[in-house]
């Protein structure tokens, strides 16, 4: 980044004074910066500029699992998930060894927001420096840290950099137009009436000033001006002391699209892209193999516009025509999605998922029924991108909005508390863990857990599937999902009937692929017999006769040998 090489010394004053302002944040008398507000490309921190090496994509070849901690496990009866909890269910997600077949086998984690806030969620942040108390100390935290990385198991952290909490001291002495932190934030005297993407209005009266200020979330979360150098700088501060100091392998990224506005241009305006990009080279001066991943919740060809900015995207299009094409069987729905994203991403730097934390749980969307959520699982877990399992839906938690009720305690066991709490959980557990719960599931072989686990499984034993080429096939079966997963090491057909139907008579058919001649197909998964495959110069077939019938729910991967 040609900007960092050639730091005048004015901004290197400026970025010590800011840098040495941070951690004493909570006292705003103290001058942040004497730079006013302007529209001249962010300045920023940079750390001595290293030789660019060779980039690891770890999270390639790995699956993530998303943590909301207040509910994951409570280790001190208090009722509320902390860190320790965190520590002592770590042999169920991942137990270091990767022969057994008793854990998950997830290679990394999310962490919900983990800073101080007033909410129970953490998405309005008061100090971005520490850790919330409710879930432990930063020692517990850096605890958790060395606990996994002694299993091989990465961890990121959600980033809300957007908005603050309207309790944040920034925002507080935002309020006082004569302080330094008054262009934090944006400020109007009267109420500019500019109508907001997400509500009504963004715009929020403060008593204190008599003014008015955006956020474009709600009033509770005021959102930074990073049109003033100073917050850029900060921001770029608190990635640096997470990813440096403290240890963390990334983040996920909160509410990407809405860093800048620009009146009524309030999401993805070039400003906000063009952020993103220098944040990412920051970084990756930082920690060249740290991971971001961005929630822009959007349509495909907007959120492809950040792709330059983090190393991933969440695909939220994807996980509606997986979901989608499970509920009403229809493979080429869920291929095309694949195909769209590809078109765009064709490094496969993309994070897949079926729910997260904002979204209806699975077996809530499939009203209950297990076999369509053990479908979506597979399909999603043997496509391309790195996926995300939001917790819980391992073993088919119910939840349908508002909020908390997607984000109840996680269901371990049948006993008082569910195994999550000794004490009160800080909300009730869904009525049926006696029924659901990893308990329960962990005993029984065709339990969902234990489907999720053997796909994870399957998926960290053969590359193909996680990073190999993806190469839809077609069928005459619109209710068959087939496809081609290949790493140069291995071709792997992956076949599914996503419908509750035996079916007979479907082929398969590939205009164009890479191989060519004979292959032998042997199961790795599923059990059928399968003809030899002959494909033609072109790498092509045409009606390939899958076995007579094709049992409901029936799912194959077969491995094509010449
Ligand atoms: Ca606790």
């Amino acid at each position: 980044m040609k900007v960092l090489q050639k730091k005048p010394i004015l901004l290197t004053i400026v970025l010590i004074l800011i840098t040495s302002c941070s951690r004493i944040s909570q006292s705003p008398t103290i001058s942040p910066s004497p730079l006013t507000p302007t529209h001249t490309p962010t300045a920023m921190p940079s750390p001595t500029p290293t030789p660019e090496p060779e980039p690891v994509e770890w999270w390639k070849d790995i699956v993530f699992y998303e943590i909301f901690v207040r509910s994951f496990k409570d280790s001190d009866g208090d009722g509320i998930g902390d860190f320790q909890g965190i520590i002592q269910a770590l042999d169920y997600l991942n137990d270091g060894d990767p022969e057994t077949t008793t854990d998950l086998g997830i290679g990394g984690i999310w962490l919900m927001p983990i800073n101080p806030s007033p909410s129970y969620h953490g998405y309005d942040v008061t100090d971005y420096y520490a850790v919330n108390s409710d879930y432990g100390t930063m020692e517990d935290f850096k605890q958790l840290l060395e606990e996994v990385n002694k299993r091989g198991i990465k961890i990121i952290i959600d980033l809300v950099l957007n908005h603050t909490s309207d309790q944040h001291a920034w925002f507080q002495a935002s309020t006082d137009t004569s302080s330094p932190f008054h262009t934090w934030y944006v400020w109007s005297e009267i109420d500019p009436r500019i109508p907001g993407p997400i509500n009504s209005d963004s715009w929020h009266f403060n008593a204190t000033n008599d003014m008015y200020y955006y956020g474009v979330f709600w009033s509770g979360m005021p959102d930074l001006n990073y049109d003033n150098p100073a917050v850029s700088a900060e921001m770029m501060q608190v990635s640096k002391f997470w990813l440096e100091e403290i240890g963390v392998d990334g983040f996920r990224v909160d509410a990407a699209r809405y860093l800048f506005a620009d009146g009524a241009a309030q999401q993805d305006i070039p400003a906000t892209i063009q952020w993103f990009e220098e944040w990412r080279s920051f970084y990756k001066q930082v920690n060249p193999e740290a991971f971001t991943v961005g929630e822009v919740w959007t349509g495909l060809f907007v959120t492809a516009k950040y792709s330059q900015g983090m190393d991933s995207l969440f695909m939220f299009d994807l996980a509606e025509d997986i979901k989608g094409g499970v509920y009403t069987p229809n493979g080429p729905r869920i291929t095309k999605s694949y195909l769209d994203i590809l078109a765009y991403f064709p490094d496969m730097n993309f994070s897949t998922f079926l729910s997260n934390h904002d979204q209806q749980r699975v077996i809530s969307f499939y009203n209950g029924d297990m076999a369509k959520a053990k479908m979506a699982a597979f399909v999603y877990l043997t496509g391309p991108g790195t996926p995300f399992i939001y917790y819980g839906e391992e073993i088919g938690m119910v939840g349908s909005k508002p909020d908390e009720l997607i984000r109840t305690p996680m269901q371990w066991a049948g006993e008082p508390g569910g195994g999550f709490t000794k004490g009160t959980p800080w909300e009730p557990l869904n009525s049926n863990f006696g029924e659901f719960n990893v308990a329960l599931q962990d005993e029984d072989p065709t339990s969902l857990l234990n489907h999720y686990r053997m796909l994870v499984q399957l998926r960290n034993q053969y590359p193909a599937l996680s990073s190999g080429e993806y190469q839809p096939l077609t069928s005459n079966c619109r209710q068959i999902y087939p496809i081609l997963r290949m790493d140069g090491e291995q071709t792997l057909l992956v076949i599914a009937n996503l419908s509750d139907l035996e079916i007979s008579g479907c082929t398969l058919s590939i205009e164009a692929s890479p191989l060519s001649g004979d292959y032998q197909l042997s199961t790795l998964l599923g059990e059928g017999e399968f003809e030899p495959m002959s494909f033609d110069a072109d790498g092509a077939f045409s009606e390939y006769p899958l076995p007579d019938i094709v049992d409901p729910w029936q799912y194959f991967i077969l491995d094509l040998t010449q």
